[in-house]
């Protein structure tokens, strides 16, 4: 049976991030698309949902996630309920309707991709890398992916540049939607290897860089998405920033502050201040931003994430932009705006984020498909 017509009524739509805002506007949702934004009113047997002093938003895309924790892990055997919540606790609570896997078990990954995708479980649309490419001998130790909370599971090494094609070669044969490449100790002749095999199945490159020449290397090899600022080996330099051309950038500037935490607080701004200035200069040589922050090894909410995006000079639509039509543009799929025709991924947020970015955070509705998969508690 088809769910009944749906319409969000009374809040600012922004049906990109680009056009002037509809006030007091219409979102009427029918068969899990957007049927049209506008002020149009609402027909009859339509499901109402009140968006009065809401935003209401296209849904938004982290860009660089990862499901390793161990609340991961047995996909198949999580029960429907708790895996649900896992997933609102995750992403869904914060308006993010699609994620980018950056390295996970492929496997339970895809399981649980699957519950979603069969519409047992509400969640979000998952991307996924599958497990990222890391160089022998460049395995954390336990030590440390027992800290972090990741699932034990084995993983194979790679070390040289054929050895990186054939497992670049054989992930994208399972399926994966993209290639990670981790640069400690890579082969460098590798990353082109990686590079020429995502080509070829037109995938995107991921890089995690360790620091400044990391970058450059990496984008010289013309790979995709850095998905890091490097803020410990110092401000990014001209030559970096001119090879930029089309990659893309997950700038990550909480993750930084996270692992700060155990030191003075003159040293957390110092590293913040140059990731911060490092996302700028980026921006200022023309290069694109894909929200990410790696969550899974940070607390959740994007909140702070929002606010130094903003201290490096990114406005609400510049923010916006990143959340929706760059990561759509960049990743060939038709998302990001609200669009008659199109899935009606939608995050309806409290207040007004042209005021104030950290309003993004503060979600009263998140809807997948035309469906609600987070309603906020009523206040
Ligand atoms: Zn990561």
């Amino acid at each position: 049976m088809a769910d009944r017509p749906l319409a969000l009524v009374g809040g600012t739509i922004y049906v990109t991030p680009d056009a002037d805002p509809i006030r007091d506007g219409i979102v009427f949702i029918k068969d899990g698309r957007v049927a049209a934004a506008s002020g149009a009113t609402v027909p009859p047997d339509t499901e109402v949902l009140s968006c009065a002093g809401c935003t209401i938003l296209a849904g938004f895309c982290n860009n660089h996630v990862h499901f390793f924790e161990r609340k991961w892990s047995n996909a198949a055997a999580i029960p429907a309920a708790e895996l649900m919540l896992q997933l609102q606790e995750f992403c869904t609570r914060f308006g993010f309707t699609t994620v980018f896997d950056l390295s996970s078990p492929w496997a339970n990954t895809r399981v649980m991709r699957e519950r979603i995708e069969s519409g047992e479980v509400p969640g979000p649309r998952i991307r996924s890398t599958g497990q990222g490419l890391i160089a022998n001998g460049a395995l954390p130790p336990d030590a440390v992916t027992n800290l972090m909370g990741v699932m034990r599971y084995p993983i194979a090494t790679v070390g040289n540049a054929t050895e990186v094609g054939a497992a670049a070669k054989r992930l994208v044969h399972e399926g994966v939607d993209g290639v990670k490449l981790f640069l400690k100790s890579f082969p460098v002749a590798g990353i082109a290897a990686a590079v020429a095999e995502a080509r070829r199945a037109a995938k995107p490159v991921f890089v995690h860089p360790n620091d400044g020449a990391d970058v450059l290397t990496a984008l010289k090899a013309g790979v995709d998405v850095i998905a890091h600022t490097t803020p410990h080996s110092g401000p990014w330099d001209d030559a970096l920033l001119a090879a930029i051309k089309r990659a893309a950038l997950t700038p990550t500037i909480t993750l930084w502050k996270s692992y700060q935490r155990h030191d003075r607080a003159s040293a957390q701004e110092a590293i913040v201040a140059t990731a911060v200035g490092q996302l700028k200069s980026w921006i200022d040589a023309g290069g694109t931003v894909l929200f990410g922050t790696d969550l899974g090894a940070v607390d959740p909410d994007p909140t702070e994430e929002y606010e130094l995006m903003a201290a490096a000079g990114m406005t609400f639509r510049d923010i916006l932009r990143s959340l929706t039509t760059a990561p759509g543009e960049r990743f060939g799929r038709p998302v990001g705006r609200i669009t008659a025709g199109l899935d009606a991924d939608i995050a309806v947020v409290n207040g007004d984020p042209a005021k104030d970015v950290r309003a993004l955070a503060d979600v009263r509705y998140t809807l997948r498909g035309g469906k609600v998969i987070y309603r906020a508690a009523e206040p």
